[in-house]
């Protein structure tokens, strides 16, 4: 059996308990050292193989994967944050389909929420945007021509952009197309590490300040009135809103 686990943002205390639990069975883990903490390997049992993705091919690990299960024993492949986000799973799902091989996957929490949290924001404010976009920049891998930065910026939504702090000063230009100048920005380097690290400020300023502190990888870049104070109340808690499981306080 192979299970795909999200490790989580970093913090080896955000991987969930049965993600936990596998890679403490696991006879081989396949991790993504680039970004998956080391830590979470002392979860593992004392014989167990340890392989880095970072270093390998799809077909390195899916020749790992076969190779293990064969004898029946557990494949751990711990990707960072949540697999179904730019964890490239699919093509090592469908390899493992193509073979026979049984997979189970153990979500995670995704880099994008250790953000909100690190930031204490809420992505969704009411009477400001109801919609995330995850996206990111195109660089070495292409993205369709019909989510570039601008069509995407003109919605004027919380975006969370991934991947692309290295092009920041273009991804800044981009984004000035749908957003006004003012429009607050932040990024997250390392949400959830020891050395996370918080930079606040807008799409005028936030290219330097990026420069500035040095960041050139595993960095979100968050925009919108998200990070802003003007919002309105939620209707899930106002006393004049009756619901479901509560009626309207008189
Ligand atoms: N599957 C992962 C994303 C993998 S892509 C997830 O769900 O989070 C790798 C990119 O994710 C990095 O370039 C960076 O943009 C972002 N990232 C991953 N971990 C991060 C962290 N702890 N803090 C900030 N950004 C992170």
């Amino acid at each position: 059996m192979v299970y795909f686990i999200g490790a989580g943002p970093g913090d080896p205390e955000l991987i969930t308990v049965k993600g936990r639990n596998i890679i403490e069975k696991a006879d081989v883990i396949i991790y993504a050292g680039s970004l998956v903490n080391n830590e979470l390997l002392k979860f593992a049992k004392e014989n167990s193989e340890i392989h880095d993705s970072s270093k390998m091919t799809l077909e390195e690990v899916i020749e790992v994967m076969e190779n293990t299960v064969q004898y029946g024993k557990i494949v751990a492949r711990v990707h960072t944050g949540d697999p179904s986000i730019y964890g490239a799973i699919r093509e090592q799902m469908d390899q493992l389909k193509k073979r026979s091989i049984k997979y189970e996957i153990i979500p995670g929490v995704s880099s994008f929420v250790a953000a909100a949290a690190a930031l204490e924001k809420e992505y969704t404010l009411p009477g400001v945007t109801q919609t995330v976009i995850l996206t990111r920049m195109e660089g070495r891998t292409s993205v369709p021509g019909k989510e570039s930065i601008e069509m995407l910026a003109a919605h004027g939504t919380t975006m969370v952009i991934f991947l692309s702090i290295g092009m920041i000063d273009e991804l800044v230009e981009k984004l000035k197309t749908g957003y006004l100048e003012d429009t607050p920005v932040a990024v997250v380097y390392k949400a959830s590490w020891p050395d996370q690290r918080i930079l606040r400020g807008t799409l005028k300023n936030i290219s330097g300040l990026v420069k500035e502190a040095g960041i050139d990888k595993t960095a979100l870049v968050t925009v919108g009135d998200f990070l802003g104070d003007d919002y309105e109340l939620s209707k899930l808690y106002d006393k004049s809103f009756s619901h479901e499981f509560r009626g309207a306080v008189k």
